[in-house]
């Protein structure tokens, strides 16, 4: 009897252990099938505007629904001012993401293993078209161009060489507190890395700033990177920026907006080389990655809205990594889909059917990527 019923029992168990592994090879197929390797490319990253706070609940399925399932592992918010800064809370946009907020995007980010990296635009990028941001709008005395009014119209080109404003990195006063901001919001994010943007930097060392006048502009500009670098490995935390200024754009052919035509270039010689560089190109799959992994720092590259600029990006970079030593192969860290418009409007776009070409772009600059990291190709 024991026999007898000791073998009905041993089946079913066979059976039940055949179902469980049967079961665990389709899990781990599909898994592996969804999460592209490390060593195709270890950054699999998307970088958009921080959601308004009635957005937020969006956005957080948005990151649950597609970018993790998607193999997204880096998400760059470009936060600025919207959140409820305690240092200075004179800084806040309007009705900022709340701490609580917050926590919710790092515990989702957390659950799903994406690293979660805060931006807030450091030295340029102070003011877009007719608005000034609220750093310089709040701290005039910041600025290092103010003799340069704000127009009422703004367009591009114009006599005052306006694009955006910058902070003076040499007043004594502005570290003070951009880097309470800085603090707070790396803490609250528990982040391990921060982006300072640093990007289209068009004004500094002018000659009517009483402080920077006859300055080596690339020693400026390497001065502040270095000063935001060492403010964040007394943390151990890493500083990331776009790599715009740290290219010649004269030389290159590469022009004054994605490199530098006004001196600021030689600062790559001049900067610790584990700052993070998001290489940002939007016409071309240009080949400056390989200069900056040269130079010893480790590079992501950014495309925008041309799916055909990103399938080349994505390729360059996966064959920079398939052709090099172990030690170059190591900074070509991967892609990051960049985003300009506000989360709100991409994800309408994302969802959507009929959208404006510029939109579109974005999306199906994103879906390229995707793609690519599900099927390598
Ligand atoms: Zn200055």
């Amino acid at each position: 009897m024991k026999h007898l019923k000791f073998r009905p029992a041993g089946i079913a168990n066979s059976k039940r252990l055949c179902q469980m592994f049967a079961f665990l090879l389709v899990f781990f197929s599909l898994t592996i099938a969804q999460t592209p390797p490390d060593s195709l490319m270890p950054v699999r990253g998307f970088c958009i505007a921080a959601p308004r706070r009635d957005n937020l609940n969006r956005f957080i399925d948005f990151m649950k629904k597609e970018l993790a399932p998607n193999g997204i592992n880096t998400l760059v918010l470009r936060v600025d001012y919207n959140y409820a800064y305690e240092s200075y809370p004179n800084l806040r946009d309007e009705e900022p993401l709340s701490k609580k907020q917050v926590k919710k995007l790092v515990r989702v980010a957390q659950k799903h293993n994406i690293q979660l990296i805060p931006q807030i635009n450091l030295l340029g990028h102070q003011s877009w078209a007719e608005t000034i941001h609220n750093l310089l709008r709040e701290y005039p005395q910041f600025d290092e161009t103010p003799h340069i009014k704000m127009p009422e119209k703004y367009k591009w080109p114009n006599d005052d060489g306006l694009y955006c404003k910058s902070y003076c990195p040499l007043h004594p006063e502005v570290h003070d507190v951009v880097f309470a901001l800085v603090d707070e919001i790396i803490k609250v994010f528990e982040a391990k890395a921060f982006h300072a943007g640093m990007d289209e930097v068009f004004y500094i060392g002018e000659n009517n700033c009483p402080r920077c006048s006859g300055k080596d502009k690339a020693e400026l500009f390497a001065g502040e990177v270095t000063k935001i670098r060492d403010f964040l490995a007394a943390d151990s935390l890493e500083l990331w920026i776009w790599g715009d200024r740290l290219l010649d754009g004269s030389t290159t052919g590469l022009g004054m907006w994605e490199a530098s035509e006004n001196y600021t270039f030689s600062a790559i010689d001049k900067i610790p080389n584990d700052v993070v560089i998001c290489d940002w190109h939007y016409e071309r799959a240009e080949s400056t990655p390989a200069f900056f992994a040269v130079k010893g720092f480790r590079v992501i590259a950014c495309p925008w809205n041309n799916p055909q600029v990103t399938g080349a990006q994505l390729e360059m970079m996966h064959r920079y990594r398939q052709n090099s030593n172990s030690v170059l192969q190591g900074r070509f860290l991967g892609v990051m889909q960049t985003v300009w418009s506000s989360a709100e409007t991409f994800m309408d776009a994302y969802y959507s059917e009929t959208v404006n070409e510029r939109a579109a772009g974005q999306v199906n600059s994103f879906k390229t990527i995707v793609d690519y990291f599900k099927t390598g190709e």
